[in-house]
């Protein structure tokens, strides 16, 4: 049985002061023990949530992480091992925003990947077409290859370790959501992808959307077969929303 996810990106968003009301309003959240619940807040407030959210079974994860799994001359970075010494269990990796506004390759993602699993973090892999590609039929062959990046990099058995977050691009803060069965669709293809490969890790590998989930439309897409919870970006940024979406996984 996977036990389901639901994550919260909060972006470059927040002050002190909202980040502050945030955290409290999630530690106030009755949340489903049998859902993982992870917040990946902004950098420089990555500490204050997790002093926050002590003892609230609610873990905490960075945007972003090195190159190098350990501290060294990399002005600007932060190691995972940096990372996991404050209390973060998690990193996205291959979010949209980095790919495309970052310009960060494949390899960059595939040494990120495996820095964050050396480094002592579970890696939240995170893999999308846009709408061009959608429209050209596209969609599988740019997701399996985003996949087959790391795997090829990193070997099947490093993904027993990483959770993977489907997010078409074009449904990330737009609005537009992938219907149930266009995610289910796609995270079936992962599946299948990962099956040929390592019937164990395919099974058990946690397999996130992504793409203007809210409230109101997380029951249906977590009802799918393949979806196993969600990566959330604007929602998750009003606790109560969050804490809706958090329970829709709890089936
Ligand atoms: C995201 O950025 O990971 C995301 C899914 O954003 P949103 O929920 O706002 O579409």
């Amino acid at each position: 049985m996977r036990r389901p996810m639901v994550a919260g990106n909060w972006k470059m968003h927040g002050t002190r002061a909202s980040v502050a009301e945030l955290t409290e309003g999630l530690g106030n959240l009755s949340l489903p023990a049998g859902v993982e619940v992870a917040v990946f807040p902004p950098a420089l407030f990555v500490t204050e949530v997790i002093n926050g959210l002590q003892g609230k079974g609610i873990i905490v994860g960075a945007q972003n992480s090195a190159i190098q799994p350990e501290q060294g001359a990399l002005t600007g970075e932060v190691a995972p091992s940096q990372w996991a010494e404050v209390g973060c269990k998690l990193v996205l990796i291959g979010h949209s925003e980095r790919r495309q506004i970052i310009g960060e390759t494949d390899e960059v993602l595939n040494r990120k990947f495996a820095a964050a699993q050396a480094g002592g973090l579970t890696p939240v892999l995170c893999v999308g077409e846009t709408l061009e590609e959608r429209e050209a039929g596209k969609t599988l062959e740019v997701v399996g290859r985003q996949l087959s990046s790391i795997i090829d990099a990193c070997g099947v058995k490093a993904l027993a370790n990483a959770v993977i977050a489907y997010e078409p691009v074009w449904a990330i803060g737009t609005g537009l959501t992938a219907t149930p069965q266009q995610a289910q669709d796609v995270h079936a293809a992962i599946r299948a992808q990962l099956q040929v490969l390592d019937a164990e890790v395919a099974d058990n590998m946690r397999l996130l959307y992504g793409g203007s989930v809210k409230a109101a439309n997380a029951a249906e897409l977590f009802g799918m077969p393949d979806i196993d919870g969600g990566l959330i970006g604007g929602a998750s940024l009003n606790a109560d929303e969050f804490g809706a979406i958090c329970r829709a996984a709890g089936h």
